[in-house]
């Protein structure tokens, strides 16, 4: 680890802090209802973004419908459905069949 060789004096510091600033956020107006906005960003006063409504603080917002999720592979998707639907199938076959054995054999 580099170490100074000598204590930076009141005046070297001084001059070297001289240039932090406070920088002024970048604002603009929103295109809906003309408040000032911080740029980039969702209008705080009616919820606007690029003149649409995507808060729920604005009125007109209307929530996106959710997507279902995308079949990794069609071939196989519509195999694994036919898979689902041949196997209950089945089942319930062999477990009216029971069914009706036992009722024979309880008569
Ligand atoms: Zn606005």
């Amino acid at each position: 680890m580099a170490v100074p060789k000598k204590r930076t004096g009141a005046r070297k510091q001084a001059t070297r802090r001289s240039h932090w600033k406070a920088i002024k956020p970048a604002t603009t107006k929103c295109s809906h209802c003309g408040a000032t906005v911080l740029a980039h960003t969702v209008c705080t006063e009616c919820g606007y973004y690029k003149g649409k409504a995507v808060s729920i603080k604005s009125a007109d917002y209307v929530a996106e419908e959710v997507k279902p999720k995308k079949k990794t592979s069609t071939k196989k998707a519509t195999k694994k459905a036919e898979a689902k639907v041949e196997t209950p199938v089945e089942e319930v076959k062999a477990e009216e069949t029971k069914a009706e054995s036992e009722e024979k054999t309880e008569e």
